[in-house]
């Protein structure tokens, strides 16, 4: 099968502050509709790649392709309509209306200074229900608790229709419940996602490969299940685990003091 839309590639990505180079030749590739997750220590450089598949960061070296084409070659707004995004937490401050950010999903696929209509509205109230906020459209996005926004911020990637979305760390904020129920939600989705998580069970449990990082190399990637052995996270996060199965059939990392 050829390249398809929902393709996300970054070659040999280096990046670097100052003398510092924190991306070391990175690559990865997202095969259409599948969950990639990112691991790997604090500092390792997952946010850094992530910022280059999403545009906000220019790497020195290597490229991004989505849909075989590199992300150079595309105005931001074709971008826009082929990736979402939802960065981390901090990042958000706006001064407007749940719905009205939502709504910014809609920008990509909209002209200049064309108004959001029906179908802009439905497609915003439809992406607020499937993150259970639709009961706070009305309200200003700087009052909600971060793990509200998180979730409005997931809906506005949602309204975004888009064949990738790429997460950083999008569940640190929330609790297990509404943990559980953005990752069901984006693995649903039937799109290519990329995802840093730090959680490595809950990476275990919800993506179908991952890709581990340590200081700005990638140093494996694989199954769930023939990355997350006992050697290996040690090696990466230098702890001692025991690897289990629930009664079905589960992994799960236990972490020994
Ligand atoms: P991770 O997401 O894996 O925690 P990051 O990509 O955020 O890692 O950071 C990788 C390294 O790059 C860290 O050592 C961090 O301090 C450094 N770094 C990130 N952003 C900047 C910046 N704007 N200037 C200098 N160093 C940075």
């Amino acid at each position: 099968m050829g390249t398809q839309i929902n393709d996300i590639e970054a070659k040999e990505i280096r990046v670097s502050y100052g003398i510092h180079e924190i991306l070391k030749g990175v690559t990865l590739e997202a095969e259409q509709k599948k969950f990639i997750g990112i691991i790997g220590p604090n500092g390792s450089g997952k946010t850094t790649l992530l910022k280059c598949i999403y545009r906000t960061l220019d790497p020195a070296q290597g490229a991004v392709y989505i849909g075989g084409e590199p992300l150079t070659s595309m105005k931001p707004r074709e971008s826009a309509k082929r990736l979402a995004v939802v960065a981390q937490h901090n990042y958000y401050n706006f001064e407007f209306s749940v719905q009205e950010v939502v709504l910014m999903g809609r920008s990509p696929h909209k002209k200049a200074l064309e108004r959001d209509n029906a179908q802009d509205y439905e497609i915003a109230r439809r992406a607020l229900q499937t993150v259970g906020m639709e009961a706070f459209s009305g309200r200003s996005f700087s009052t909600l608790s971060g793990g509200e926004q998180q979730r409005v911020i997931l809906a506005r990637a949602l309204a975004q229709q888009t064949p990738c979305l790429v997460l950083d760390e999008p569940t640190n904020h929330l609790d297990v419940t509404h943990q559980l129920q953005l990752l069901k939600i984006v693995k649903n989705l039937g799109v290519t996602v990329v995802s840093a998580i730090h959680d490595l069970n809950i990476a275990a449990s919800f993506c179908d490969i991952l890709y581990v990082m340590k200081d700005g190399r990638i140093e494996g990637h694989g199954a769930p299940a023939e990355v997350l052995t006992t050697d290996f996270i040690r090696t990466i996060y230098n702890v001692e685990t025991e690897i289990t199965r629930d009664s079905r059939g589960k992994m799960h990392i236990l972490f020994l003091s």
